[in-house]
């Protein structure tokens, strides 16, 4: 049997994969494998995965950010799902979690697989319920042949919600919003109907057994996580919390990789305390957090709410950041919700990263306002993180290619333009003019490859047709706008 990352990094031995990220960050190897050993960190690599371009998530490396994707009952097809697919990776997901609950499951999953150069997270237990017809009914077999099933399919992580026990479920009745979590409540269901402790807990040892076989990583759920400011950090998060670190151990014991999922809705100054919180519980496992949203009163906003959260938990420590969507609260996403759910959230991993002083993490700041200061505006555009929104946006006003070369746009315009006046004083003045000035190279910069220009952070040759890392943009590649 194949040996998982973490059974290999144990033993001392270096996998293609470890070697893989550490070329990806800039990372010694050895530091890597390191990590991976002592649980600090995942390199999400089911063994079936094969188009997979290896990638690692933990607090010492750059901070990642995922994006979900997935059908509904009301919309699915395979095409679009490819295209969700294809958009999520173009816009810079390191990992896409595909939470589908329509229908050919299993053809659109398979498909993922196949093209996806990023690591495919799913959620077992939504197609338990659709099998089973009703949360009730589901049973322990059912939820093994399903984990089972999937993780033969090429699935790299999964999230499993096995922390939510019956005697969390008392602590949750003086909540605002409940139980907010999908599988939350639907476990929670479970429990009251059948009278019994939470399947998923109870099957853990047999989980962990299917996991290591293909090496699918543990995203371990967070069932309770507050749905809103007023239950945030309350006992039953905290509750379900050790479940979590209890559960993490059992995993590790078993040769899996273990990551931890968190809220959620948190007010900003109790974010880091939920980051430490965790990190002390879970004894340093890889935290994946939802946002944390840091205000519930902007719907149709979120992708803003939850990015400040998010920003703040990556400057504390979380290693992923699942993003959320302007339609957040409101209904699925579309194509530009995407867009901009993930610009929000490579921002504020950027951010995180930028405020850990990681190595290189500012370099792209500095090209960029290089590029900004000597008015090289196709630079900049370049070096933009959207570069067709920032092209764009100029271009609403000052479209002539002259204005390429122009010193001022159109926000404070030519008279008015400050970068123009302090430049101007500086040379009348004799002082250092930027021209000769060197520009930060960001080609040896010891920046990990998330830290650097195009946003998309995989080669993408294997994904379908709309697949390409350039900066065009997708809608204009397939005419779709
Ligand atoms: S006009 Fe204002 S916004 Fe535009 S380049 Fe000059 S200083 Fe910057």
């Amino acid at each position: 049997m194949a040996q998982t990352q973490i059974q290999a990094a144990r033993e001392g031995r270096l996998t293609a994969e470890m070697e893989r990220v550490a070329e990806r960050e800039n990372r010694d190897p050895e530091f890597v494998r390191e990590q991976v050993a002592d649980g600090q960190a995942v390199i999400p690599a089911n063994v079936n995965h094969d188009a997979l371009d290896a990638m690692v998530i933990g607090r010492e490396f750059a901070t990642k950010v995922n994006a979900n994707i997935g059908n509904s009952e009301t919309t699915s097809d395979l095409e679009t799902e490819l295209e969700k697919l294809h958009t999520a990776v173009h816009y810079g997901a390191d990992t896409v979690m595909d939470l589908g609950t329509g229908s050919d499951l299993d053809e659109i999953r398979e498909a993922h697989v196949e093209h996806s150069p990023v690591p495919l997270g799913t959620v077992p237990l939504y197609e338990a319920v659709k099998q089973a017809g009703s949360p009730e009914d589901i049973t322990k077999d059912l939820l093994l042949e399903i984990v089972e099933k999937q993780a033969e399919q090429g699935v790299d992580y999964m999230t499993i919600h096995a922390g939510i026990l019956a005697e969390h479920l008392p602590l949750t009745d003086g909540r605002k919003t409940g139980i907010v979590s999908r599988g939350g409540s639907i476990m929670a269901k479970w429990m009251e109907e059948n009278g019994e402790q939470n399947p998923f807990y109870q099957v853990f040892p047999e989980i962990c057994e299917i996991f290591a076989a293909h090496d699918v990583t543990f995203s371990l759920g967070d069932s309770l996580r507050p749905g809103c400011l007023a239950d945030a950090c309350d006992e039953a998060q905290y509750a379900e919390l050790d479940t979590l670190g209890e559960l993490t151990r059992v995993g590790w014991d078993h040769g899996v990789q273990v990551m931890v999922e968190g809220p959620g809705h948190v007010p900003m100054h109790k974010v880091a305390e939920n980051v430490e919180r965790q990190q002390e519980v879970c004894d340093g496992a890889p935290f994946y957090v939802l946002g944390p949203l840091v205000t519930d009163i902007a719907p149709g906003y979120d992708h803003i709410t939850s990015a400040i959260g998010a920003a703040m938990a990556a400057r504390a420590g979380a290693a992923m950041l699942c993003y959320v969507t302007p339609k957040e609260h409101l209904g699925l996403p579309e194509e530009e919700d995407v867009r901009d759910g993930l610009a929000a959230y490579r921002i504020a991993a950027h951010a995180g990263d930028v405020g850990n002083e990681r190595p290189g993490a500012r370099d792209w700041d500095d090209a960029l306002s290089e590029a900004r200061y000597e008015f090289d505006w196709r630079e900049q555009f370049d070096l933009a993180l959207d570069p067709d929104r920032a092209r764009s946006f100029h271009d609403q006003t000052l479209p002539g290619d002259n204005y390429k070369e122009a010193r001022f746009c159109s926000m404070c315009g030519a008279e008015f333009c400050s970068m123009r006046i302090d430049q101007d004083a500086r040379e009348d003045g004799e002082m250092k003019a930027i021209e000769g000035k060197e520009r930060t190279d960001l080609e040896s910069s010891p920046a990990a490859e998330v830290n650097r220009p195009p946003v998309g952070t995989h080669e993408s040759g294997e994904l379908p047709p709309m697949a390409d890392h350039d900066h065009t943009d997708p809608l204009e590649e397939t005419g779709d706008d």
